[in-house]
């Protein structure tokens, strides 16, 4: 679908596994339940995300991205 026809937006949720030490900041602050922790993040229900970066701005390993797409 064309994006300027959505009336939602959809966000990619990627964590680096390079980068991510299994802290849980992210699973802890995602206010949409996106993440669970298996030693690492995993982005387990990124279909819930609403794109609040939160995420991003509390992973001090600069593990995790958000891309509108
Ligand atoms: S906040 Fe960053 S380092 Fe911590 S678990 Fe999440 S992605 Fe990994
Ligand atoms: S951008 Fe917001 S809603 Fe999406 S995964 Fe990160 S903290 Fe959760």
């Amino acid at each position: 679908m064309p994006k300027q026809n959505r009336t939602f937006e959809v966000y990619m949720v990627y964590v680096d596994e390079e980068r991510c030490d299994g802290c849980e900041e992210c699973r802890h602050y995602c206010p949409c339940d996106v993440f669970d922790i298996f030693h690492k993040a995993v982005a387990a229900r990124p279909r819930s995300c609403l794109g609040c970066r939160t995420c991003e701005a509390v992973c001090k390993s600069k593990a995790v991205i958000i891309t509108e797409i």
